[in-house]
């Protein structure tokens, strides 16, 4: 028979925080935190398995699970002393879904689940209060109606609205228990409107509507699009969580809070969290009261924190964060109940967090003893990185504010206010930068959270699903700017006499939580202390190489202070489209002969040698490759009459022979055509005179006595025949240089591989190259047959369907061009052992690519200056997993 419900919580704990997989994270942490002896209301977690059964099986359940859950609900009962259904002692519970990693799109909550018009006067009487019963009931209606059963949620508030118009409430919380049975009569007539039949009685029909709405969920479009954004398979499946209810809004020693064991945002040693009495939770994350802050050392004059209303239970709470924190040796995101001033835990998980709180927390828990330093260095992903290398608001640069929110997720963000996802998503497809403005924000607005450079609210608080969402996709975010008052009919936001209308440009720093009207100038971040701390220990655990990509000394500058120990791709030609030297690239490319090319290439060299010797020299001691011509030379040609007309006088030619010399160079599929080392080798003279250029640069920086290392490398080699012609082109030249100044500098040439061809004869080609660099740019062209310039028109599509599991452009189509590079490798260091090898395409600075660079033995990998950090932990973290794979590998058997 397969186990298909684990019961938890009461002494009986099935599961653990290793059984993630089956149990979802909500599940597997509960156990956990009843097996350690936590406070956790028993319960049971029916298994993603069951999901994934559920929709092999044209959703049906498999047949033995009504028995295992009554079974287990059994348990429940006779653990709390109450019967499910029983109108004097009823068991109510609370049905939540978790999947292995936590998924906003999805069902969340059903709360008090098994009450109906009988067993509401058991919890009245049990309570001692029939207020509370009533508000129980009508609480559960509300998101069982929405949930489940699909009723607008915005149509019970209006029910609510009514009655407080009536009474004249403004509190819910100055309801009467006649007054909560009366709308408990008017949701049911609501739900019987809309749903056509009555509202369900019967506790068990209720549980079993709830765990339907659960895997039901499991396919939603919020839930599909969360999944395409976190790349979660479908496969994994949700698991429904079934518990005990407990009270937080039984009466003022009551309360709910959720927390975090540090401070989310900063990362600081701090207990961080929010708590509301008389509340159950969903009334802390919906912002419709002001939550109050835990601790006193935080609570402003105005504020009650728990430590004071409610000591005894923050004492507890104090306890399970310490025990919490030791036992998973990381952030915990914890959500809690008091009821009659006892603590019950609800949910514990490792807390989402920015960048900045990531590295701070994994350097100071190292620094404490708490994991180790190779723990800290896997802890934090690269790709969140991101945020912290981006920039910030000039402090210095006069701007004006709006208005004041929470500083809900840091970093700068400017764009035009759009005040639907929808339009977010649309306008930012064509390339506007956007600020998503919303009273609140739901899981439905995820496609547009993600489509916008940052997200505002003007309500809901630090662990509101803006803020808490915005954090984890990296995005700027102010929350509960509760001064701006925004009118989605008008399109408008306003504040202090400002009104900003849709389309019209606001800052926000998602840092101190501030709003500006318009732009405001940002500066480079200041990369110092954990940074610098994690990315030394990064460093140290690391084998590979990591070089940028630069072709500028501005380029080369930021290159260096982000660590990079080389350049491993200079492309010179865009040294050829600097105004002041682009008249003579023309020449050179119109001149009728190789007299007329050496001629305007004569103009050029000095231009060159210049650039290289100041790359050389911010560089030095480090290596500088550069990639001689690539491009087909018609790309430097201009297209308009008047530009033409100035080269034809320049040349002192006529417009007709340009136009004809055009129509020469002109390709119907120029990335397959004449570029790359074949210009070489129909116009030798280009190469020849770059050599020159770069060699001169070194010999004038050698005089200097600085060190220089030069790696000359050409591009596009198919054959080996045209590496061994231009190798000896280029090793002639640079001798030559050498000889007439009467110097000695170490030089080597090497070549991209960047086509199959080159691959599969990469034997060949290794005898003639010094070291191998793999351009993966057009090596994914040309492996996939895919236009690297057209092909994002579709990609998508062809991500979403599946057929690729990532865009190949962005992330190493391992399967493919991987198992070409990887011949390449074989076949390059068999020919020579010890070739030097690295990758130069956009993917050196994409943490799975540089996994995969790793896992090849390549030396080193060379992305944009911007992902040298990246590409330096996500190396160090490849040589981790390294070291774990080996260390799980079965052992060979030694013989005796
Ligand atoms: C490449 O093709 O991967 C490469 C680095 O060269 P480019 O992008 O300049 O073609
Ligand atoms: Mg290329």
């Amino acid at each position: 028979m397969i186990k298909w419900v684990y019961s938890f919580g009461a002494d009986q704990n099935e599961g653990s925080t290793g059984m993630r997989n089956l149990l979802g994270g909500k599940g597997a942490n509960l156990a956990e935190m009843a097996s350690i002896g936590l406070p956790v209301p028993p319960g049971f977690t029916i298994t993603t398995e069951v999901c994934t059964a559920f929709y092999d099986n044209q959703q049906r359940y498999p047949d033995d699970l009504t028995a295992q859950v009554n079974d287990a609900l059994a348990r429940v009962e006779r653990a709390v002393g109450l019967r499910f259904g029983d109108r004097a002692n009823p068991l109510l519970v609370s049905v939540r879904s978790g999947a292995r990693v936590s998924m906003p799109g999805m069902m969340d909550t059903v709360l008090n689940l098994g009450l109906n018009d009988d067993t509401v006067e058991g919890l009245a009487a049990a309570a001692g209060d029939p207020r509370f019963a009533w508000d129980s009931y009508r609480r559960f209606i509300q998101m069982y109606g929405s949930v489940v059963l699909d009723v607008d949620h915005h149509l019970f508030e209006e029910v609510i609205d009514q009655i407080k118009l009536e009474t004249g409430a403004i509190e819910d919380t100055s309801l009467s228990a006649d007054d909560w049975r009366h709308v408990v009569a008017e949701y049911k007539a609501l739900v019987a409107e809309k749903t056509g039949k009555p509202f369900p009685a019967d506790p068990h029909e209720q549980l079993w509507g709830a765990i339907g709405a659960v895997f039901g969920s499991w396919e939603n479009q919020r839930a599909i699009t969360y999944r395409r954004l976190h790349d979660i398979p479908a496969a994994w499946g949700t698991a429904v969580n079934v518990q005990a209810m407990v009270f937080g809004n039984m009466g003022e020693n009551c309360a709910t809070g959720v927390c975090f064991t540090r401070d989310p945002s900063t990362g600081e040693n701090m207990f961080y969290g929010e708590y509301l009495v008389n509340a159950q939770g969903e009334d802390v994350v919906a912002g419709i009261r002001t939550p109050q802050p835990l601790s006193k050392s935080v609570a402003k004059p105005d504020e009650i924190p728990l430590e004071t209303a409610m000591p005894a239970a923050y004492a507890q709470l104090l306890a399970v964060r310490e025990t919490l924190e030791q036992h998973y040796k990381d952030m915990q995101d914890i959500e809690f109940t008091v009821q009659s001033n006892k603590l019950y835990m609800l949910q514990t998980r490792n807390g989402k967090r920015t960048a900045a709180a990531s590295l701070r927390m994994a350097v100071e828990m190292a620094n404490d003893g708490l994991i180790d330093r190779a723990e800290a260095v896997r802890r934090v992903n690269p790709s969140s990185l991101d945020q912290l290398l981006h920039p910030m608001l000039d402090p210095a640069v006069p701007r004006t504010a709006l208005a004041r929110g929470l500083p809900a997720s840091p970093g700068a963000a400017t764009g035009t206010v759009v005040f639907s996802a929808d339009e977010a998503e649309s306008r930012a497809a064509k390339g506007e930068a956007v600020i998503l403005v919303r009273i609140e924000t739901s899981p439905e607005d995820i496609h547009g959270m993600h489509a916008a450079r940052g997200i505002l609210t003007t309500r809901g608080g630090m662990t509101s699903h803006a803020a808490v969402v915005a954090r984890g996709m990296g995005r700027p975010c102010v929350a509960g700017a509760g001064e701006i008052r925004v009118d989605y009919m008008a399109q408008t936001l306003s504040t202090g006499g400002h009104t900003i209308q849709v389309g019209e440009v606001i800052t926000l720093d998602g840092a101190t939580g501030e709003v500006f009207a318009g732009s405001v100038p940002m500066i480079e971040p200041a990369l110092s202390g954990d940074f610098g701390t994690l990315m030394e220990w990064a460093d140290g655990c690391r084998r590979m190489g990591v070089r940028a990509n630069a072709d500028t000394p501005m380029d080369a500058e930021t290159a260096r202070k982000f660590g990079a120990e080389g350049i491993g791709l200079c492309r010179t030609e865009h040294m050829f489209f600097d105004p002041e030297r682009i008249s003579a690239v023309r020449q050179m490319i119109m001149a009728p002969d190789e007299r007329g090319r050496r001629d305007a290439l004569a103009l050029l060299l000095p231009f060159q040698r210049e650039d290289f010797r100041r790359l050389f020299t911010i560089m030095a001691p480090l290596p500088v490759t550069i990639r001689l011509l690539d491009p087909p030379l018609h790309e430097f040609l201009p297209h308009a009459d008047s530009e033409l007309a100035e080269i034809a006088q320049a040349l002192g030619t006529d417009m007709e022979t340009l136009h004809r010399r055009m129509a020469e160079l002109a390709e119907a599929n120029p990335m397959l055509g004449h570029r790359g080392c074949r210009l070489a080798i129909t116009f030798p003279e280009i190469y020849e005179t770059q050599t020159r250029a770069i060699i001169e640069a070194a010999v004038i920086v050698r005089r200097d006595n600085i060190d220089v290392r030069p790696e000359i490398m050409i591009p596009l080699v198919g054959a080996a025949a045209e590496l061994a012609r231009l190798r000896d082109l280029v090793v002639r030249t640079a001798d030559a240089v050498l000889k007439e100044a009467a110097a000695t500098i170490p030089y080597t040439v090497g070549t991209m591989i960047e086509l199959p061809r080159a691959c599969v004869t990469a034997d060949k080609i290794a005898a003639h190259a010094d070291f191998f660099s793999f351009g993966t740019n057009d090596l994914t062209q040309t492996t996939l047959g895919l236009s690297r310039d057209d092909a994002a028109k579709f990609l998508g599509e062809y991500v979403r369907l599946g057929i690729y599991p990532s865009d190949p452009f962005v992330t190493l189509d391992q399967e493919g061009v991987g198992a070409l590079i990887q011949q390449a490798v074989r076949l390059g260091r068999q020919a020579k052992p010890g070739l030097k090898i690295g990758i130069c395409g956009e993917h050196g600075g994409d943490p799975s690519s540089v996994g995969f660079c790793h896992t090849q033995g390549f030396d080193y990998v060379s992305c944009s200056p911007f992902r040298v950090p990246i590409a330096r932990l996500a190396a160090a973290q490849a040589v981790l997993r390294e070291i774990r794979a080996k260390a799980a590998a079965p052992q060979p058997e030694v013989a005796r």
